[in-house]
């Protein structure tokens, strides 16, 4: 069986600011880490490989220091990575990355099981694993919390209002992962870091997915970002104090004067 892992990576988003002159995001010394939903993705990826033999690709699309996230991958158990970098994928949206990363996937060939986070945490849009299955004309399952394949077919537990689903599919299916919130993401060893580095990481560009450039950058992405802003800082809540009659009797005031309640 054949995993492919979409991973990227993305600025640790605990410690990114915004210029408040300026609006726009302050990423300059900020580091950059494997982004916790397909680093979660990836452990059940592992899991499945440590239950089945599976080979676990990992795929990326970003600049040349992204491949620190594929070593990442790698010394966690992946068997190969691939990094996407070419200025042709510059301003790509997140239908245009989706159409990389998918003809990408198409070059790797086989494939039964794709896995990818729920989201990016700088994103934050979770579409491109519904794009990239939308792309490869499969099935997908969004909003899954756990994964077991065998080969023919998928199980998950899927998110829903409420409770959870348990659904089968056959395979080649696409998953978007969610982490339970108090996921802690697994590190390798020293040692496994420094073995894997013997495994190989392709860096392919467009031309080597055979991608059409139309399909790429801003030229192919259907969206523009119009604007970045920060939202409007809250204002400062009011404190009441008092017995409990006379909080509640405060309370319906300030309900009134706000016309949530006559
Ligand atoms: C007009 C426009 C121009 C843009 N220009 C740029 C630009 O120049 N440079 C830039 O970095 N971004 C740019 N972006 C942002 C870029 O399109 C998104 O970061 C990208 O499409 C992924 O979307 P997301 O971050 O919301 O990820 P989500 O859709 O939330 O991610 C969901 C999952 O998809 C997979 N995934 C997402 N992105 C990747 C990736 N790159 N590699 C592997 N797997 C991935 C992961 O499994 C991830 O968990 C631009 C966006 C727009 C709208």
């Amino acid at each position: 069986m054949n995993i492919i892992v979409c991973i990227k990576q993305v600025p640790d988003s605990t410690q990114v600011k915004v210029d408040p002159k300026t609006g726009t995001l302050i990423r300059a010394g900020v580091p950059s880490i494997l982004n916790p939903y397909d680093h979660f993705a990836l452990e059940k990826a592992l899991e499945i490989k440590a239950k089945t033999g599976a080979k676990v690709t990992v795929l990326s699309m970003g600049p040349n220091q992204a491949v620190a996230v594929l070593r990442l991958a790698l010394a966690l158990g992946a068997d190969e990575g691939i990094l996407l970098s070419d200025r042709a994928f510059a301003g790509s949206d997140t239908w245009a990355t989706a159409y990389a990363l998918a003809t990408a996937i198409r070059k790797i060939g086989t494939y039964d099981l794709i896995l990818c986070g729920q989201m990016a945490i700088d994103g934050d849009t979770a579409q491109t694993g519904p794009g990239i299955a939308k792309q490869l004309n499969i099935p997908q399952i969004t909003f899954c919390t756990h994964v077991d394949a065998n080969g023919q077919q998928v199980v998950v537990k899927k998110l829903i209002e409420g409770g959870k689903q348990v659904l089968e599919a056959d395979l080649p299916v696409l998953i978007t992962m969610t982490m339970p919130v108090d996921y802690a993401p697994k590190y390798p060893s020293f040692m496994a870091a420094h073995k894997a580095q013997e495994k190989p990481v392709h860096t392919w560009t467009a031309a080597d997915i055979g991608a059409d450039p139309g399909k790429l950058g801003l030229n192919g992405s259907p969206t523009r970002v119009d604007r970045i802003f920060p939202p409007p800082a809250r204002t400062k809540g009011e404190m009441i104090s008092g017995s409990p009659a006379e909080l509640a009797s405060k309370l319906v005031e300030i309900l009134k004067k706000e016309s949530f309640v006559k």
